[in-house]
């Protein structure tokens, strides 16, 4: 690589979280078969890390009652790993109960965020993680951290580094390893998340961090270079760009991992999955949900088909 090139890494670690937050914020249901489907299609694709779906209250999360039975469905493959998400100690027992490996346990940098989402304080969720971690360990389950608002709030508006630290240091305190920075409401700016990244890897540098950002106002991809820059190799994306936001009603979802893993290729970043296979997934997805997706690659194709299909209109 000559010094004309940008500081990128060779390649990242794509994690696919349609199944648990595209969903959510669906109100088409998908059956249990169909999220089944899905799945084995993002492991045919090569995908290894994928969020199944969350151990939460079914009559609050509707479209994640089935959970177990998606989790039971899984054929594993090898080194890969299937998180759920779990809220507090009975949700870790029915992760458990299954034979989940990996839960991963929120916490907003935002108390009022955190107060409208679970009607409790963030130091009684500091409180609690001590005890879920414990009980985690001692059955084998990794406990993941992800910290939600990290980048923004609807409610407080900017988020400071020095409050998503203090979150970082309550799950470094138990043991936790590995943490996500969620852009839940699509706030983050590249700047900010080059910052953010740098001093968080600076502060925590026995932590693994990961990147977790909703395209809420179509700065999405841009939040992940940014993101990749600061040396961070993970990231969150959802199929197809399914999901939304619950406080923009109409607004996109996560990133859409076509469109990452497209951006990845075209760039000349190794990320193990076959691009082609994901946008089937997402075709197929687009049909059972019943209305279009947001992903760009879903709809325009890929930078290779152009070449194929437009020779006779260019101008
Ligand atoms: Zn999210």
């Amino acid at each position: 690589m000559g010094g004309r090139n940008v500081h990128l890494p060779e390649s990242v670690v794509v994690c696919e979280v349609g199944l648990r937050d595209g969903l959510q914020n669906e109100k088409t249901q998908l059956r249990t078969e169909q999220k089944s489907e899905l799945l084995e299609m993002f492991q045919e694709a090569g995908v290894r890390i994928v969020e199944v779906g969350s151990f939460v209250n079914p009559k609050a999360v509707p479209q994640m009652a089935d959970t177990e039975d998606v989790f039971r469905r899984i054929r594993p493959r090898e080194s890969a790993e299937y998180r759920v998400l779990v809220l507090n100690a009975k949700g870790l027992d029915r992760a458990v109960a299954c034979g989940v490996r990996k839960a991963k346990f929120t916490i907003s940098a935002s108390r009022t965020h955190q107060m409208k989402n679970a009607n409790r304080p963030p130091e009684a969720l500091f409180e609690q993680l001590g005890e879920l971690a414990s009980s985690a360990a001692a059955r084998n389950v990794v406990l993941s951290g992800a910290i939600s608002t990290a980048f923004g709030c609807p409610f407080e508006g900017e988020i400071s580094p020095e409050k998503v630290a203090g979150v970082a240091r309550e799950f470094e305190k138990v043991g936790v390893r590995e943490i996500s920075l969620s852009d839940t409401t699509g706030m983050a700016n590249p700047r900010q998340v080059y910052a953010m990244c740098l001093e968080m890897r600076e502060r925590f540098p026995g932590v693994v961090w990961n990147l977790h950002f909703h395209n809420t106002r179509g700065m999405g991809l841009a939040n992940v270079l940014a993101g990749m820059q600061a040396g961070v190799t993970r990231f969150d994306a959802s199929l197809g760009g399914l999901g939304g936001c619950p406080f923009a009603p109409g607004a996109t979802g996560n990133i859409a991992t076509e469109d990452l893993l497209h951006m990845c290729a075209e760039m000349g970043i190794e990320t193990g999955i076959d691009l082609d296979r994901m946008i089937a997934a997402a075709r197929l997805l687009q049909e059972w949900i019943g209305h279009d997706l947001p992903g760009a690659v879903l709809k325009a194709g890929k930078n290779s088909d152009l070449h194929r299909t437009c020779e006779k209109n260019e101008n």
